[in-house]
């Protein structure tokens, strides 16, 4: 039964949703649950495992051992795999990418969905993924689309690895993004779709707070 308020946050890579769903956490008091974060631990577990993307019958089989939990530490998300906090290995190429496979798979899903499920139910939430509005929280009192072309996305991506002093190639992170996105939204099991019920935010040309602004007024 769903006790929390539960704001929903979907789109596709790079769309702005963590920054803003953290943002719109803060000034409502909420907890921001990004379930990203959950897909991305699962394939780390799955890469130290030594097993391939493409392998499904593997990761369906192997992702059942897998210890993940959740807790938060000073208002933020913390992802244990055993007990062992991983979230400084979350944010590689390597990891999402993984995570764009193995998401697929229907008992990683199936796994992950129980997990958020039961965070929404006990606290006010503002999760963020792909399948939120859809899926996890159907009941969602506010469920936001997020979204951006691919060269506004694949640009900001762009900026933040050069911030960090990192290489990067501008083209091949818009073609990494455009073939996550195919991934995502092709997928048999929960692809990213707008649910009927969700405002269309595009942030192309909208700054991060003119975002956060439109959907603290929609929790109201
Ligand atoms: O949002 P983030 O880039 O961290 O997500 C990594 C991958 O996890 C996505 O590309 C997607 O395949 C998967 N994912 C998902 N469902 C969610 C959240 C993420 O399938 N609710």
């Amino acid at each position: 039964m769903k006790t929390g308020y539960n704001v929903a946050i979907d789109g596709p890579a790079g769309a702005g949703k963590s920054t803003v769903a953290k943002r719109v956490a803060r000034e409502k008091g909420y907890i921001y649950v990004d379930t990203g974060a959950m897909y991305r631990a699962m394939a780390l577990y799955l890469i130290r495992k030594g097993i391939a993307p493409d392998d499904e019958a593997r990761i369906a089989r192997v992702c059942r051992e897998a210890d993940i939990s959740i807790e938060y530490r000073e208002g933020e998300q913390v992802v244990l795999l055993a007990g062992e906090n991983v979230n400084a290995f979350l944010r590689t190429e390597e990891v999402g990418n993984m995570a764009s496979y193995s998401s697929a798979v229907p008992a990683v899903r199936k796994k992950l969905v129980e997990l958020q499920q039961d965070l929404a139910g006990k606290a006010d939430v503002v999760m963020d993924g792909r399948d939120i509005g859809t899926v996890v929280l159907p009941d969602a009192d506010v469920k936001i689309y997020l979204t951006a072309s691919s060269a506004v996305r694949a640009e900001r991506r762009y900026l933040e690895l050069r911030e960090k002093g990192e290489e990067a190639d501008l083209s091949k992170i818009e073609q990494d993004i455009i073939e996550r996105d195919y991934r995502d939204m092709h997928r048999e099991h929960s692809p990213l779709c707008q649910a009927p019920d969700a405002v269309l935010l595009d942030s192309s040309h909208m700054s991060i707070e003119e975002v956060v602004e439109r959907i603290v007024s929609l929790c109201r």
